[in-house]
């Protein structure tokens, strides 16, 4: 084994310039939802479709409907190789949308083309999560090359909408596909350190909230006709950030051991200074350890919000645009061995199971009972300026699931 192990890597080391390729094809490609001002995934999906059809055996698109999106589709590819054993599947996952640029005046360099410099390409989405998708490609495309099948079969789902609440994306993938299953491997590489040496097993539950405060516009000068949302929802806010002192666990197995509750976006009001705003659009992202139920929490949420209510006369209207309940994989599950035997034949070092508060999708097939590893290394630059991908962690990464296509 040892000696097919040193070729398919030999194999890797001769793929890194095009990966850097791919990379900077993709960077050129921005995959932005429209939600955030974009036209979707489409055109990157149709750029690595050909090279997907050249490696593996079956490349399926699952494409959601979505008519705000390019051609209305948000595309979701499956691209599977037969391995020796068929019995299960050895899936890796990555997302191909991209979170928009954010402020260009804080970038290098163009944020949508790729340049490589001291090791490092930089580009919107090349380490979130274009690593994944580059490094992936490479390892299959290795075995491929040297006509060497996988112990068992391998998968790659490339899905959409990962950025913004995945219903166009891996849970749209999985109602219509149902090819996933409790004895499978997932990897998730969406996530990481920059040693390589962790392995996120579990996340906090995410809720995101609207919180729309309903008052009554008036004149600047007149508050006393109005009733001012804009002054109620800051009341709000700092009640919210109260419950900190409620909610006081900690659980040591995540980076940031407490729940959160963070107030975050918020929408435009009136666009003058006289004018008392009768609207008030805020939103929450709260992070919950998984000990605590989103209904509790979301209870409390509401009694703040009564509270406020009554004090200011105004309504309030509180909507969950994401919620996604987290569930653990066991630390010693085999996925979780699967990665700490490559990382240490890879790396030579001994990774280790963590949880994690930013919601990566393993969540998704963890609620299902499917066993669900995140693992890359990794700066974690993703939604930066100057967001980069470490050439050598792309190439490191690709050995890693190497290993684990070739020994399981
Ligand atoms: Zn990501």
């Amino acid at each position: 084994m040892e000696d097919v192990l040193n070729k398919v890597f030999q194999k890797i080391e001769s793929l890194k310039d095009e990966m850097v390729e791919m990379q900077k094809k993709m960077i050129a490609l921005p995959a932005i939802s429209p939600v955030s001002g974009g036209k979707g995934e489409l055109r990157k999906a149709r750029y690595l479709e050909p090279i997907l059809r050249e490696i593996f055996d079956e490349v399926t698109f699952y494409n959601a409907p979505h008519p705000e999106a390019e051609e209305g589709i948000r595309p979701n590819i499956v691209a599977k190789m037969r391995g020796k054993n068929s019995s299960k599947t050895i899936w890796f996952m990555a997302h191909l949308d991209v979170v928009p640029e954010g402020d260009r005046k804080l970038w290098n360099t163009d944020p949508f083309t790729g340049v490589v410099k001291d090791g490092k390409i930089y580009g919107r989405g090349a380490e979130d999560n274009q690593q994944a998708i580059a490094s992936s490609i490479a390892a299959a495309k290795a075995l491929k090359e040297l006509g060497i099948r996988p112990s068992y079969d391998v998968g790659l789902l490339l899905v959409a909408d990962e950025e913004t609440g995945n219903n166009y994306g891996i849970n749209y993938l999985l109602s219509k596909y149902n090819g996933v299953s409790n004895g499978d491997l997932v990897i998730v590489p969406d996530s990481g350190d920059p040693n390589g040496e962790k392995i996120e097993v579990a996340e906090k539950s995410i809720l995101w909230l609207k919180v729309t405060t309903k008052g009554v516009q008036s004149h600047g000068a007149f508050p006393n006709q109005g009733k001012n949302a804009h002054k109620a929802a800051a009341y709000l806010i700092t009640a919210i950030d109260g419950l900190y002192n409620k909610f006081t666990e900690r659980d040591e197995i995540f980076d940031y051991p407490r729940h959160s509750f963070e107030p975050t976006k918020k929408e435009a009001n009136v666009p003058n200074v006289n004018t008392i705003p009768g609207e008030d659009v805020t939103y929450f992202d709260c992070r919950l350890l998984p000990s605590l139920k989103r209904e509790n929490f979301l209870e409390e949420f509401k009694r703040c919000a009564s509270e406020i209510e009554k004090r200011f006369g105004v309504q309030i209207t509180i909507e969950t645009v994401q919620s996604v309940a987290s569930s653990k994989t066991e630390p010693d599950a085999p996925v979780v061995k699967a990665v700490q035997r490559a990382v240490k034949r890879v790396l030579g070092r001994d990774a280790h199971p963590y949880g994690t508060g930013g919601g990566t999708v393993a969540a998704v097939f963890r609620n299902k009972g499917i066993p669900a590893a995140v693992y890359s290394k990794m700066d974690e630059v993703p939604h930066t300026p100057n967001e980069y991908c470490v050439i050598d962690n792309m190439v490191s990464d690709a050995k890693v699931w190497a290993h684990i296509m070739l020994e399981g």
